[in-house]
Order: structure tokens, then sequence, then C-alpha cells
């Protein structure tokens, strides 16, 4: 062990949620490091790869008060439209933002340009400290704060002290077994394969949502008339796809998604991503505690991972807004673990539910959907509520995500 250093927030992982959070704690009088394994340009960045991801409204909001907005927006599609259709059968739906009063649901940003975005702000902020490539690889806590251990990956380790560390290093948190937090997984029995492509309509805007006999795939709009693609499949048929020749892989997806964009031309790498749901037993355990995909890995059907881990990163930077002298004390973590809670067993519990309905093939479960596609475009109110849930805009929300500041 060599030197220490102190800071009042440690966040290891400074991925999407974890750089997020520092930007929105770099106003505060705190001094905050934040510890990331893999620099955010590397291709290797498993944070900022090749996705693109779908931010709602609350997200954009958020974005906007931590300073990263003006330079993401010329790169984000806004989401005008939702369609939702089920392959074989004839019930579409149709979710227009302009009936909603708003410009858009929200907009579809890749996420190489948010880790751009994010860390070139962060690298320009006089409260936060950034040490990468670096890795927490233990930590120790005593009733005044965390002392955590930092690999630099050159054969010395270092020991720094803070108040609060906050495990934002994803579904498989290291932090998170150090701090003894148990979590539960469920396999999906499923792979989503990504890739981004041009077609050759325009998307005019529209985000596609198709339910096919073997999965669900969503086609995003993408700036500069792209598109990007969820598909989700089961694993073998997941490997067979991704492994395709290009001219092989596009006919195969327009064999799915058909002829509403036109000829679906130039695919870009394909990526996979085995599909499970990951839950923490806890959100904090002393002065540890958990934000974004170490607290909750979701299924990416209704793209609302992020968006979740955003409101994750706003709600703990607003709570230690209101205790800066000791951001790790308990009153503050309970509070957070209640607030959050709540969120995530709502997005988890929409998420899973959708999950459920549209990879069945139980046939009164196949006619339910049916029926839910055709009613879910005949009841205005029920639309408005999927859509509000689907924006980030329901139950308590952080200051940030209603376009305040942190303060009061
Ligand atoms: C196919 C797919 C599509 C998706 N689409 C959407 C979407 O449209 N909308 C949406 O809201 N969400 C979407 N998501 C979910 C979203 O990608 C995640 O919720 C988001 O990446 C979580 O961010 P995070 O920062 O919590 O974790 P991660 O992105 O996993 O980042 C963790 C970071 O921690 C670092 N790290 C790991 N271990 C350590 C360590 N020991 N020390 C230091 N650093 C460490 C990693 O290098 C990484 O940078 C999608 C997910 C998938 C799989």
């Amino acid at each position: 062990m060599s030197a220490r250093a102190d800071f009042d927030i440690v966040i290891a992982g400074g991925g999407m949620v974890g750089a997020s959070l520092a930007l929105a704690l770099a106003g505060l009088p705190l001094r905050t490091l934040v510890i990331e394994a893999t620099p955010p340009a590397d291709a290797a960045q498993p944070s900022y790869d090749d996705r693109a991801t779908a931010l709602a409204e609350s997200s954009r909001r958020i974005l906007e008060g931590i300073g990263c907005w003006a330079e993401l927006a010329p790169a984000a599609a806004p989401i005008r439209e939702v369609h939702v259709s089920e392959r074989g059968a004839f019930g579409v739906t149709r979710l227009r933002a302009v009936e909603h009063g708003l410009a858009s649901f929200g907009h579809v940003v890749e996420n190489r340009a948010l880790g751009q975005a994010l860390w070139r702000r962060l690298k320009l902020q006089a409260g936060v400290s950034v040490r990468v490539p670096a890795r927490v690889t233990g930590l120790a806590q005593d009733e005044g704060g965390v002392t955590v251990t930092v690999d630099a990956g050159d054969g010395g380790t270092t020991a720094v002290r803070a108040r609060l560390l906050v495990a934002a290093d994803g579904a498989r948190s290291p932090t998170r077994t150090l701090a003894g937090i148990e979590h539960e997984t469920r396999d999906y029995h499923q792979v989503a394969v990504i890739a981004n492509l041009s077609p050759a309509e325009d998307h005019g805007g529209t985000a596609f949502e198709r339910f096919t006999s073997s999965g669900p795939l969503a086609v995003l709009p993408l700036a500069r008339g792209r598109v990007t693609i969820v598909w989700t499949l089961p694993p073998e048929r997941a490997a067979t796809v991704a492994a395709l020749d290009d001219d092989a892989f596009l006919a195969e997806l327009q064999r799915a998604f058909g002829y509403r964009l036109g000829v679906l031309r130039k695919v870009g790498r394909r990526a996979s991503y085995p599909l499970s749901l990951v839950q923490a037993r806890a959100w904090h355990a002393g002065r540890v505690v958990l934000a974004g995909n170490a607290a909750h890995g979701i299924h990416p059907v209704a793209g609302q991972g992020f968006n979740l881990g955003l409101r994750d990163a706003a709600a703990l930077a607003e709570l230690v807004a209101r205790h800066p002298a000791d951001p790790g004390q308990a009153a503050v973590l309970e509070e957070y673990a209640e607030w959050r809670e709540a969120d995530r067993a709502r997005t988890v519990r929409d998420t899973d539910s959708l999950v459920q309905v549209f990879t069945s093939e139980l046939a009164t479960l196949r006619a339910g959907r049916r029926l839910g596609l055709v009613g879910l475009d005949l009841l205005r109110p029920a639309r408005a509520m999927v859509a509000r849930r689907g924006m980030g805009l329901a139950g308590r929300l952080p200051r940030l995500a209603l376009g305040r500041s942190l303060g009061p």
C-alpha cells in the first residue's frame, strides 16, 4: 500500500451512471473521485459500446441539468411516434407524442456519444478527480468512512478514504460483492442482438416495437437517417443470426421486420448481450450504496435500464446536496433506499410483465396481447399512462428530472 487520499465520495465505475452521478455532484462543495476500470474511448469499454440508448424525457432533463445535453442534442434522434405491432397479427398501436402535448417521447443517443459528452465534461470539473484505468479491489468500513483499495494495474495499490462509496460498477458489481450485498439473478434465456443500419426510407422519428414468435424486435431511430435494432432471441437462434454475413443478416431481419422502412441496408457490427434480471437484496451496507445496474440489471425490451439508473444518480445527488457534511450517514442512505426501491419495483414489474406477455407462446397470452395491442390503441387514458411511465415521469421524481437544480 502507498499514499492515502481523502475524498467525500468515491464512485466505483465511471460508466453511464457513475459519470452522470459525478457530474450531478460536481456543483456541490465536495471532493469526488471516480475510479473507472476501462478508459471511456477504449474499444473494450463495456458501458460506452456499440449500443444506443433510448432516453426518456426525464433523462434528457437530467442530462441537461448536469450540462451534457447541449453537446448531445445534435447527435440525438427524437422519438415522435411509437409503433407497436405483432408479426402475423392485426393489432397495431401507435403512440404519438403530439397527442400528449409533447414534441417527442424521448431521444435515442449512441452510447459512445454519451461517453464522450459525459467524460469531456467530467474532466473540466474542479471538484471531481478521476483514476482511469483503475479498479476497486477491496474495501474496509468503520463508523466514520470507507477505505477503498484501488489497483491501477501497475503492480501497486492505493488506499483511498471516503465518507461514502458508491458502487456504480455494473450488474456484476465487484464493489457490491466486496460490501457483502447479496443479489438475485433470473436468467431470461434470451440474448439481445444489436446492430446499427441504414434503411432505404426515412424513419421520421418513429420507434418500432415488433413482437415476433421468437421474441421482440425494437427498431429505434438514430441521427442521420440510421436506425439501431435490439433483437431479442433465444440463445441458439441469436448465435446463428449474429454469425450471419451482412447480406444474410439483413435478409433475416427484413423477414422479421417487414418493409415499414423499405429495404434495410448497410448493417454495422453485431454485438450480443445475454439477458437476465439482476436485483441487489439491499441498496446499501454501511457507507457503501448502489446505483444503476449494480442495483438492478433489467431486460432492455422497454429501454428503461439507464433511465432508471440515471434517476438513481439524480436522487442520490439530491439527498447528498441536503447533507454535504456527511453524505454517507445512515439517514441519507435509508431515504435513498426507500425512494429508489419504489421506482425500481415499479420499473422491474412493468418491464418484466412486458417480457412475460410478449415472449410467451401460451395461446391465452397470445390472444391477450392481441387484444392488448388493439385495446391499447383505443384506450386513450391507458396510453397516456403508459407514455408517462415510459417517459420516466411517474412517481416521486428527483429535482433534476423536473428540470430544477439540486438545491432547494
Ligand atoms: C442490448 C441493451 C440495450 C439497452 N438499451 C437501453 C435503452 O434503450 N435505454 C435504457 O435506459 N437502457 C438501456 N439498456 C440498459 C443500460 O445499458 C444500462 O442500464 C446501463 O449501461 C447501466 O449503466 P451503469 O453505469 O450502471 O453500468 P455499466 O454500463 O455496466 O457501467 C459500469 C462501469 O463500471 C466499470 N467497472 C466495472 N468494475 C469496476 C471496478 N472494479 N472498478 C472500477 N470500475 C469498474 C466498467 O468498466 C463500466 O464502465 C440496454 C441494455 C442492453 C443490454
